[in-house]
């Protein structure tokens, strides 16, 4: 029954169906999983490409979802992003992540992921200022991640959103660079702190010339606008040897570490920060 055209449409319906019913489930699920305690920071270092030192965690959202298990944020964020959801997920990671880092007595950078409608939300810089105040979390020691979809919806509103975070001593990175409209343009224009070069790119650079050549011309990009460049997704000793190679100083990936729970970094954050 399955071959047949009939059969083929009714279990299409049916899966279609089903998909709706999941993602409404974890849309009302997620607002009972804040109050439960099930979303958990993880973190993910970042590191000097030549020293290797540890130089900041990038925050990144997990849900150990109480029959589910442990839920990536690939399965949940978009559905927070078509609910609304996102608004207050959004600030419930920042509002963690800098009350975790202000304790820390080695002060690295901390990484935060800024979804467009964040960006987009008049009310964005103020509260995270209001969050600066609250966790006393030197403003220096924070980091925006924020994509190109972040800051195309409305491209003066989110520069304004920029500018006024850039004002309270915050940093802004372009995550994902490479991957969407990515144009000579929008890195002029936008003062950028950080760029960060997607996975994508540095996956291919071994076999192929092109992520190779896109590489190289980001940084020569990057250095001419004297803005830092970190790889993301370096996971063999011959990405970081391309990347030092090219002047790229900053790395993230599977070779240093994977994003891991706050318990594990511990020994890290709470050492004597060297003098
Ligand atoms: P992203 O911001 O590009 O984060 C990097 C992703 O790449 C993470 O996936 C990380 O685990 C993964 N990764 C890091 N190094 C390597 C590597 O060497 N190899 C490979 N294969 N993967 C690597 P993760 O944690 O599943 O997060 C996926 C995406 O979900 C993030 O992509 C980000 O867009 C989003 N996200 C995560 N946390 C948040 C959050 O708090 N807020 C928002 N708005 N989005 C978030
Ligand atoms: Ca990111
Ligand atoms: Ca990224
Ligand atoms: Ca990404």
């Amino acid at each position: 029954a399955k071959n047949t055209a009939s059969g083929s449409v009714c279990f299409y319906d049916a899966s279609m169906d089903f998909a709706a019913r999941e993602r409404n489930a974890l849309a009302i699920e997620m607002r009972h999983g804040i109050e439960k305690g099930e979303f958990e920071l993880f973190y993910q270092q970042q590191n000097d490409t030549v020293s290797r030192e540890i130089i900041g965690f990038e925050v990144l959202l997990r849900w150990r979802h109480g029959q589910r298990g442990m839920i990536t944020p690939g399965d949940f964020i978009p559905i927070a992003e078509s609910t609304g959801f996102i608004l207050e997920l959004g600030e419930w990671v920042l509002r963690m992540a800098c009350i975790e880092a202000a304790g820390w007595k080695n002060p690295l950078k901390i990484a935060v992921n800024v979804a467009a409608q964040q960006i987009a939300d008049p009310r964005f810089p103020a509260m995270v200022h209001q969050i600066l105040i609250d966790s006393g979390l030197a403003p220096s020691r924070l980091e925006l991640e924020i994509t190109e979809s972040g800051i195309v919806a409305d491209q003066q509103r989110a520069l304004h959103a920029i500018r006024q975070l850039k004002t309270l001593g915050v940093k802004i990175a372009m995550d994902d660079y490479g991957t969407g409209y990515s144009s000579l343009s929008t890195l002029q224009s936008f003062p950028f702190d950080k760029i960060k070069i997607d996975r994508a790119f540095v996956d291919g650079v071994e076999t192929n010339r092109q992520s190779a050549a896109i590489i190289r011309s980001t940084l020569i990009l990057a250095a001419s606008l004297d803005i830092p460049v970190l790889a993301e997704g370096v996971e063999t000793e011959q990405h970081i040897d391309f990347l030092r190679n090219e002047g790229c100083l900053q790395v993230q990936g599977y070779l240093f570490g994977r994003p891991t729970p706050r318990s594990e970094i511990e020994h890290v954050v709470n050492a004597v920060p060297p003098l």
